[in-house]
């Protein structure tokens, strides 16, 4: 008999997610916070925050998944968040394609067959150009908020564009092209331009079978998706909760024990 609810937790490096689901797999509620370096309390105290929210005595199952799975005690299983990714967007969707997650220090482009199951997958986790870093690093040097940088990015007029491939020497271009009077937003597009082009070519190695679905906190900019889905000339899908797309993975395997 399965469970009366289970939980996923997604250990990230930038944030730390728990979600809950109800037997059927239906989403009920979630946590998330930014990670902190004392990872295993913090684990420890978001699911057990996930259980008071929803009035339970006991923890249910809990399956982990991030880089820091392996600190979370109360997991009974540790799965990939390739295989998590996944097996959350198929089931929020129902169908396969091409599932890119953009996290905070990294980037995955995962294929989906049409029975759910990752065909392929390519990751970058050595260069920051390629991830959320890469944004909120810049966002900081604008003083802008990364949540608004999408939306800066789609109205500007003009595109500056971002020749380095690097995230410490595109500081110092967006430091010149400040310098020489250039147009805010116009730079912002010029690095969601560069991102995405990034992105894109790392999502062509695994064939780029459409659609293609964003998952990750950098699917929450509006400006990210609408460029994706330009760059790679085919429509883009935003599943429900795509930040918390690895912890509801978690929560269905957690369910089948
Ligand atoms: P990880 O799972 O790798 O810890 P997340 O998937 O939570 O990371 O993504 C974190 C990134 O999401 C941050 O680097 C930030 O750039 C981006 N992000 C978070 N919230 C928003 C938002 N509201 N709008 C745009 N980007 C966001």
């Amino acid at each position: 008999m399965s469970p009366a609810a289970a939980f996923g937790v997604d250990a990230g490096s930038t944030t730390c997610k728990a979600v809950a689901v109800d037997a059927a797999g239906e989403f009920l509620a979630f946590r998330l916070e930014a990670t902190r370096p004392r990872l295993e309390e913090q684990a420890a105290a978001l699911v057990s925050g996930l259980a008071t929210d929803l009035g339970l005595g006991d923890l249910p199952p809990v399956v982990a998944t991030g880089y820091g799975r392996g600190l979370v005690r109360e997991a009974a299983r540790r799965v990939t968040e390739i295989t998590c990714h996944a097996r959350g967007a198929f089931r929020a969707l129902g169908y396969g394609g091409t599932l890119v997650d953009i996290g905070g220090q990294d980037a995955k482009a995962i294929r989906i067959g049409p029975n759910g199951r990752p065909v392929d997958f390519a990751m970058n986790d050595k260069c920051a150009a390629g991830t959320g870093r890469f944004l909120e690093h810049t966002a900081a040097r604008l003083g802008v908020e990364v949540a608004e940088l999408g939306g800066r990015a789609l109205a500007a007029s003009g595109e500056e564009p971002i020749s380095s491939t690097c995230t410490v020497f595109a500081e110092s271009e967006i430091i010149s092209l400040i310098g020489r009077g250039a147009d805010l937003d116009a730079i912002i597009r010029g690095l969601h331009r560069s991102l995405v082009g990034r992105i894109v070519a790392m999502a062509r190695t695994v064939g780029l079978v459409p659609p293609l679905i964003l998952s990750g906190g950098v699917a929450l900019n509006s400006g990210v998706r609408q460029m994706m889905a330009e760059a790679a000339g085919m429509p883009v899908v935003l599943p429900p909760y795509p930040q918390l797309l690895g912890a509801y993975g978690a929560a269905l395997l957690a369910l089948e024990g």
